[in-house]
Formats: C-alpha cells, structure tokens, sequence
C-alpha cells in the first residue's frame, strides 16, 4: 500500500531533499480535490510548475512565499505548465506579469494556449534536462490524461512530479471531448510505474499530498482503469446500449457516482476497446460489442 504523510491543504517539503517545495493554492478543480499544487523548485533558480488558480488571494499567497525565498537568495527563472487544463493554468497570465520568466510546455500545450492568448517560451519534449535540481529535471512525455502532458523526474531526490497522471485526492477524468485518451493514458501509466518500481520514487501529484511508494499508487491506478474497462465490456456484452444506459451497470460498485461524470469515463474507455476491436458504435450513441474480450 501507498501511504500519505501530510496534509493535502498544508505546504509540504522533505528535509532531505528542501528545493522540492509543494504550495497547495486553493482553485477551480474537480471535487472532491479543492487545490492545485504550485510546485516550487530548486535552490538559488527556482522553478514554478503548474500556476493553476485564477484566484488574485490565492497569487498573492504564492507571491509572499516566493518573496520569502527571494529573501534567502532564490530567484524565480521559469514556469512550467504539465498540461492546458484550466486548474494548471489559469494563474499563468497574473504570475508571468508579476515575475517576467519564460513559460516552458510541451507543443501541444502551446497549441492549446496560443487562441487564448498565451504563449510559451520554450518548448518541451521527451528528455530534457533543466537545470532545477541538483542533477536536473528530466522530462518525461506522457499523453493520455492531455497529448501534451510532461511529468519532472527528479533523481537527486527519487521524486516524480506527475501533474495530473495520478492524485493522491479525487480521480484523474480522461476527456474524450479535449484531447484526452485512455489507451495512451494506461501505456503513460505503465511506463511511470515500471520506473518509479525501479527507482523507488516519490510521486507529486498536482492534487493532494506527495505519495510514496509511488508504484504503489500507480499500480492502483492500473488495476481500478483495468476493472472499470472489463466492467463496461460486461456491460456492453448484455447487447447494444447508450452511454447512459451503460452507467448503472459499468458503475454497479458506485450507486451514488455523477452519471454525466461517468458516462464521459466510460466514454474514454469504449474508444480504447473501439481502437482494440472490442467494440464498435453501432450507431451515433450506440454502443455495441465486436468480437469477444
Ligand atoms: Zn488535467
């Protein structure tokens, strides 16, 4: 089991490795998470990761703490986006005014940003190495959650900051209808999995507080997604059926779950069997089975 040892809505850093800092600041997230993580990184250059509430209180918050820092000789040289969505985003425009550093994200991000005005700076891809840790940070591509989703990988300190790969608080949606995709959200899984195993490696997620050991929670992930899919294919089996119609049987261990909230889930997992040849829409919002699982 994975354990959890501090407070989601209270800041958290680890003796052993202190330029790894998390700053929960309160933002317009999906219950029952309440914050984004404001990830603060590094020693004398500091990173920012995910600017994730538009919230002016919330800023001036993340600003006083920044302050607290410039104080004993830390500067602010960047802002790193995980992905577009809007609790990861949405401080981006007051803290980029505030600080004057670059924006650094993943090209599918940029493309996500640019019709809303922002831009990024540096482009981010698969092995990158920026100069924010005592051996760097090291970019990881995984799609899924978003196509342009980055995790840092932080060796010096055997943490892996995962953005919304996985939360230690709520669940992780795979949007269908903004470039999520669920057969590439379990292979980013699996890979993060093998590698936090390997490296026995701490997760920071953008939700809730640091987990380890991070396998552990990944593995979850893995095995929850792998239930809820044969739970659908079940489902699926009794014949052709809409999506809300798949909602009571798919979510039969949930009575209480939001139907829209699950019928947009279980929408991510039939386009993963669809790819697999698992099921087919019969007709527009109809699903179907095709050839057995
Ligand atoms: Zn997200």
């Amino acid at each position: 089991m994975h354990t959890v040892i501090a407070r989601a809505d209270q800041p958290e850093s680890l003796p052993q490795h202190p330029w790894l800092r998390r700053l929960p600041l309160s933002s317009p997230t999906l219950p029952p998470a309440q914050h984004t993580n404001l990830y603060v990184i590094g020693h004398g250059e500091l990173l920012l990761v995910d600017p994730g509430t538009p919230d002016e209180a919330e800023n001036q918050r993340a600003l006083a703490v920044l302050d607290e820092l410039a104080d004993e000789g830390h500067r602010v040289r960047g802002i790193l986006l995980s992905h577009h969505h809007f609790d990861h985003t949405s401080g981006l425009s007051l803290l980029r005014r505030r600080l004057d550093v670059p924006v650094y994200a993943h090209a599918v991000t940029a493309q996500h940003l640019h019709p809303l005005g922002q831009s990024v700076d540096r482009l981010l891809d698969e092995g990158d190495v920026l100069p924010f840790a005592p051996q760097g940070l090291r970019v990881l591509h995984t799609p899924g959650h978003a196509a342009g989703h980055v995790c840092l990988l932080d060796r010096a300190s055997r943490s892996l900051i995962i953005g919304d790969m996985a939360a230690s608080i709520g669940t992780i949606l795979i949007e269908t209808t903004d470039g999520g995709d669920m057969r590439l959200y379990i292979q980013s899984l699996r890979r993060l999995q093998t590698l936090a195993h390997e490296d026995e490696l701490r997760l920071w997620p953008a939700h809730g507080a640091s987990v380890a050991p991070g396998a552990a929670l990944l593995a979850a992930y893995i095995q929850h997604r792998a239930m809820r899919e044969e739970k659908v294919m079940a489902a699926l089996s009794r014949g052709t059926a809409s999506l809300l119609d798949l909602v009571p049987l798919a979510y039969d261990d949930k009575p209480d779950v939001d139907r829209f909230l699950a019928a947009r889930a279980i929408l991510a997992h039939l386009y993963k069997l669809r790819d697999e040849g698992y099921a087919e829409e019969a007709a527009p919002g109809l699903w179907s089975p095709r050839r057995a699982y």
